[in-house]
């Protein structure tokens, strides 16, 4: 299938460099390039989590450093520059090469697939769909784009939907595909060539920010749409009470990562689904998965030196160290007490089940096509 690429991120870059991974790139949204700066992605040595020290550690950035940005005009917040495309597969072949993928991010997902699939379920009902698609007799249709190893999927099937799902890891979509007994493609979803106004949901988890040309690929897929289905996404919220607290106390946010190519706030969301030819049913900061910190595990951490553990298998790179592992016991206490903060401060702004708090550091959308 062909589609038309209108982005402006893809079609607008500018090497910073013959041999720098870094580019200079345009607002994917509106095209435009007057931004204020946010951040700055602090030097390898200074990240602290030692997958994103390793990684960073195979990129060229020539004593560049990586800014976020927000659009003046349009509200959208990007990294520039940012990480090439080969730049990016190499990041992820060195932190991927050393340690299992998807280790740690696989664990207890059916919580939070059910949570998600039971709001699309009151939102089809309110509309009197009874979660059914308009044929009658058919089976409710979802995709899941970037799947991991299907477990929303999984969840969905047993709720009676038939499931389709795209994902960019061969490992994990044949784990899906196996679990699912469906074929998952791997690649883009547009490679499927699905039917504009076929599908009852597409879902995206954890996919938009890591995207080259995210508003390319939110309105393609919400094309597939039809009228009263719903398009599922999460992605960070760069309006969280985190964000703002960290701005206030001069500390990094640890939202900003190396990873994430593009952030969102509520206001950009609205103008951006209302632009797709959809409207917002639901939006909530409220994560399923997320608990309240445990200061005991913490303290422990401050006496190993590093504020997050180390993987389990040993690297076959090694890693670089991290810059703050050898400060003084006082200075790591406090960056450990300012962690804590940030945790309660995290946990409480997303507010309640079912509330629709917008504070926390991930938005959860459920925007619905108009009938
Ligand atoms: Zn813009």
């Amino acid at each position: 299938m062909t589609h038309s690429l209108r982005s402006h991120s893809i079609l607008n870059p500018a090497p910073c460099g013959p041999d720098s991974d870094l580019e200079y790139v345009v607002c994917d949204y509106c095209g435009t390039d007057r931004t204020h700066r946010l951040a700055t992605l602090p030097p390898v040595e200074a990240l602290p989590l030692p997958m994103h020290r390793l990684g960073a550690s195979a990129l060229r950035l020539g004593g560049e450093r990586i800014h976020f940005c927000q659009c003046q005009t349009c509200g959208l917040v990007y990294m520039n520059p940012r990480l090439t495309e080969a730049a990016i597969a190499r990041f992820y072949d060195t932190v991927y090469g050393t340690q299992g993928a998807s280790e740690g991010f696989e664990s207890d997902q059916r919580a939070r697939a059910a949570h998600i699939l039971d709001v699309v379920a009151r939102l089809l009902d309110d509309a009197g769909d009874r979660g059914m698609s308009p044929s009658a007799g058919a089976r409710p249709q979802v995709l899941d784009i970037g799947c991991g190893a299907g477990q929303l999927l999984q969840e969905a099937q047993r709720r009676g939907w038939e499931v389709r799902g795209t994902e960019l890891s061969q490992v994990a979509a044949q784990h899906a595909s196996q679990v699912l007994g469906v074929p998952i493609h791997c690649g883009d979803f547009r490679e499927l060539g699905l039917p504009a106004g076929s599908l009852d949901l597409v879902v995206m988890q954890a996919v938009v920010e890591h995207l080259r040309a995210p508003i390319d690929f939110l309105r393609d897929s919400a094309a597939l749409l039809r009228p009263g289905g719903v398009l599922f996404f999460s992605v960070p919220n760069v309006a969280s009470a985190e964000h703002r607290l960290a701005r206030l106390l001069g500390q990094p946010w640890r939202g900003f990562i190396v990873e994430h190519l593009y952030y969102f706030t509520p206001a950009f969301l609205r103008r951006l689904t209302a632009d797709l030819g959809l409207e917002i049913a639901f939006m909530s900061s409220w994560n399923p998965l997320s608990r309240w910190p445990n200061p005991w595990r913490d303290l422990r951490r401050v006496g190993q030196g590093t504020p997050t553990s180390e993987p389990r298998s040993a690297p076959a790179t090694p890693l670089p160290p991290f810059a703050g592992a050898h400060a003084p016991l006082a200075k790591r206490v406090l960056r450990q007490a300012t962690n804590y903060l940030f945790d309660i401060v995290s946990k409480v702004s997303e507010g309640r089940r079912g509330g629709a708090s917008t504070s926390g550091n991930v938005l959860f959308v459920w925007a619905r096509k108009p009938r």
